[in-house]
């Protein structure tokens, strides 16, 4: 049953040949026996699953189901749910129970989705490698002592080993691709505006966006299908009307221009990575795509920027989180000020206090020109080599990582090595564009990502590309053995 894809198990609800109380049951089950070894979940919500997937029965007895309803998802523990905690990976808000739910969560209830829990990530979203989580690291389903990504690491492993059929997660420099790449699965980051960013906990909120992680490209298309949209509670969710990306997957590829990024391509690549890339770029060829060379001259830029301008909005973002407003608060206070030193420094973990001090520093008197305005205007440089490769190219194509995943413990001494794994997928978000990460191959028995970009709110060209891809390999069918099988 949880070999299924999404697509598939909402054909078997839709045929009679599962109910969603058993399918429900069944993953639940799985949750239980295999997410010890993998901490992919905070917070298993069994009772209100059951509950849900009653109600999803209902529904569709009484004729009023849709593609979704019935089938089980998991929400990155980003996401507010209403009378479910809510903590970002964080102690500051380990005792936190949203009192609403974020937009995303409500659309997707409102589709009749049945959500099994909250997924682990890295504490406000912060991190490559789920090793910064106030619950302890996610291991990765394929190789129990590596990394699965981050910070999306708990939805990605949870639906690796096919705990949920899919999840939600977050995606501010690749917190949604770079996971899906390392534990070989389909990672898709919509246009920053596309979804609704309301009562999604801020990290950085020029670049944050909501996305999915899901087994296969036309999984995404639908989940997609029922987020986006325009929603007033996010005055910078766009009015762009939400097509049914799933009924847009047609598979044909004729004519259309893949753009190959040679800075993508250069020396920093691992070589056996390389051939998979170059591998996926001949299949879409046989496809019918016309491959041409594109360069993004600026692209070595995006790391240093975004590690200003993301810190920089996450010490504005994060000061509501002070023991009065929101959060943790430390035991017996001498005076305010003591309650605010000691509540933040017991709140928050290490690379959280790095990222508030490097942004307030880069945002303080003296240094704003140097830093956050010098960035701001980096960021703009390399929004205007996407624009221009755009006029050449429909998708870009790259790797996700530079390499498959790593062992637990191994950058977490280095934050520079940790931030420099970003390389590939923060361009896209300083330019707010859509990403996708599908698994195109293995390098020492690790999976390894293909990475798509697309222009503006052209989602649906992205997802039919890696569908195209998908249909003609078979890669992202490709399930961990041993314990998950
Ligand atoms: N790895 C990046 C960071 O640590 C991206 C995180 C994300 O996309 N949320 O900031």
């Amino acid at each position: 049953m949880h070999q299924h894809t999404l697509s598939e198990l909402s054909g078997l609800l839709a045929g009679g040949e599962v109910s969603s109380v058993e399918l429900t049951r069944h993953f639940l089950d799985r949750v239980a026996s295999l997410d010890p070894s993998l901490n992919a979940f905070i917070t298993v919500t069994a009772d209100q699953a059951l509950a849900a997937a009653v109600e999803a029965d209902r529904r569709r007895s009484a004729g009023e189901a849709g593609p979704l309803t019935g089938v089980p998802i998991a929400h990155k523990d980003i996401f507010c749910t209403a009378g479910v905690k809510t903590s970002c990976g964080s102690r500051m808000l380990d005792s936190f129970v949203s009192p609403y739910d974020a937009t995303v969560v409500e659309r997707l209830d409102a589709a009749g989705v049945v959500c099994l829990g909250k997924t682990n990530m890295d504490e406000f979203a912060m991190g490559s490698s789920n090793e910064t989580s106030w619950y302890g690291p996610v291991r990765n389903p394929w190789d129990l002592e590596r990394v699965p990504g981050g910070s999306s690491g708990g939805s990605a492993a949870a639906v690796s080993a096919r705990l949920a059929p899919a999840a939600t997660g977050t995606d501010t420099g690749g917190s949604i691709r770079q996971p899906a790449a390392l534990v070989g699965i389909t990672g898709l980051k919509p246009t920053y505006g596309r979804v609704s960013r309301y009562g999604m906990i801020a990290f950085a909120s020029s670049l944050d966006q909501a996305g999915t992680l899901t087994r296969s490209a036309e999984d995404a298309a639908l989940l997609l299908t029922a987020m986006a949209g325009h929603d007033p509670r996010d005055s910078t969710c766009v009015d762009v009307p939400v097509p049914d990306y799933a009924a847009g997957l047609s598979g044909d590829l004729t004519g259309l221009r893949v753009g190959l990024v040679r800075e993508f391509l250069d020396d920093g690549l691992d070589g056996d990575n390389r051939k998979a890339i170059e591998a996926a770029a001949s299949v879409l060829q046989d496809l019918g795509a016309e491959l041409v060379e594109v360069s993004l001259p600026n692209l070595g830029l995006s790391v240093p920027t975004y590690y200003v301008v993301a810190p920089a909005e996450c010490s504005s973002n994060l000061s509501r989180f002070d023991g009065v407003r929101f959060g943790h608060r430390c035991e017996d206070p001498r005076d305010l000020l003591d309650l605010y030193e000691r509540s933040r420094s017991e709140g928050f973990g290490a690379e959280v206090k790095r990222r508030i001090l490097t942004g307030t520093y880069v945002l303080s008197a003296g240094y704003y020109d140097a830093y956050y305005l010098k960035a701001q205007k980096v960021r703009q440089l390399i929004a205007a080599d996407f624009r221009e490769a755009f006029g050449r190219a429909d998708v870009l194509l790259g790797p996700t990582t530079p390499t498959p995943a790593f062992r637990l413990g191994e950058k977490t001494d280095n934050p520079v090595t940790m931030y420099l794994n970003d390389i590939y997928t923060i361009g896209a978000n300083l330019a707010g564009l859509p990403g996708m990460s599908v698994p195109c191959g293995f390098v020492n028995d690790l999976p390894v990502g293909l990475h798509l970009i697309a222009d503006h709110f052209d989602e649906g060209r992205l997802l039919n590309t890696a569908h195209a891809f998908q249909q003609a390999t078979g890669w992202h069918r490709r399930a961990p053995e041993g314990a998950f099988a």
